[in-house]
């Protein structure tokens, strides 16, 4: 299936993807993907609601011991990591950027507790950038499609970084995203009526 025909299929099954994560500023969307890993959006947006309203800046969160914003943030799951990189990435913003995210992705990349597909999130979502972020559904998907053979989230970006234009990458990775989510999920896939059985390598198996 060549790439325009793969991106049709897409925006007919989701012609306007949103990103589920709730947030009002690039710095809240940077604590919130932070807060989405093995985690659901939903719980993240019920834990964020809370938190932001008080702490929604990098000067705010760091008033905040490693304790009490694990205390805050526990029900996403691995808070102990994740408040100490929530800090770490607030010092880092209030030290070299004077407290606001930068938005470009070597820049967004260099921050503490920021990994790559962070940084291509905030990086597409805030800013506009094109990037193209691959978390576990966009992972599953690339390799049931055909599009990537490889459980390395860098090289299966740069297989589909490859396969599709530039302007294709933001929105198709929400795309692939409610795909994973709704449709092409972990455990039975929702198979009937898929656009891509035909390319598809999961029921060849
Ligand atoms: S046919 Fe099923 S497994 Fe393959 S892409 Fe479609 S939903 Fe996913």
């Amino acid at each position: 299936m060549k790439a325009e025909e793969m991106k049709g299929e897409f925006d007919k099954l989701f012609p306007s993807p949103k990103c589920e994560l709730n947030y009002r500023s690039p710095y809240e969307l940077l604590v919130a993907v932070i807060l989405s890993a093995q985690c659901t959006d939903k719980r993240v947006n019920i834990v964020t609601e809370g938190l932001f309203k008080e702490y929604n800046t990098p000067e705010k969160i760091l008033t905040l011991t490693q304790e009490e914003l694990e205390e805050k943030i526990h029900s996403c799951g691995f808070y102990h990591n994740k408040a100490k990189s929530i800090l770490n990435m607030s010092r880092a913003l209030v030290e070299k950027y004077n407290g606001r995210v930068p938005d470009t992705l070597e820049d967004l990349q260099t921050l503490a507790g920021v990994g790559r597909k962070t940084a291509n999130v905030v990086y597409s979502e805030a800013f506009g950038g094109d990037a193209l972020a691959v978390d576990t559904h966009v992972l599953r998907v690339s390799n049931r499609l055909g599009l990537a053979n490889t459980e390395n989230p860098t090289k299966c970006e740069l297989a589909l970084m490859k396969y599709f234009p530039k302007h294709f990458w933001s929105e198709l990775h929400l795309q692939m995203v409610h795909f994973g989510r709704y449709k092409c999920k972990s455990q039975n896939p929702d198979c009937e009526d898929c656009p891509f059985v035909k390319a598809c390598q999961y029921n060849k198996k």
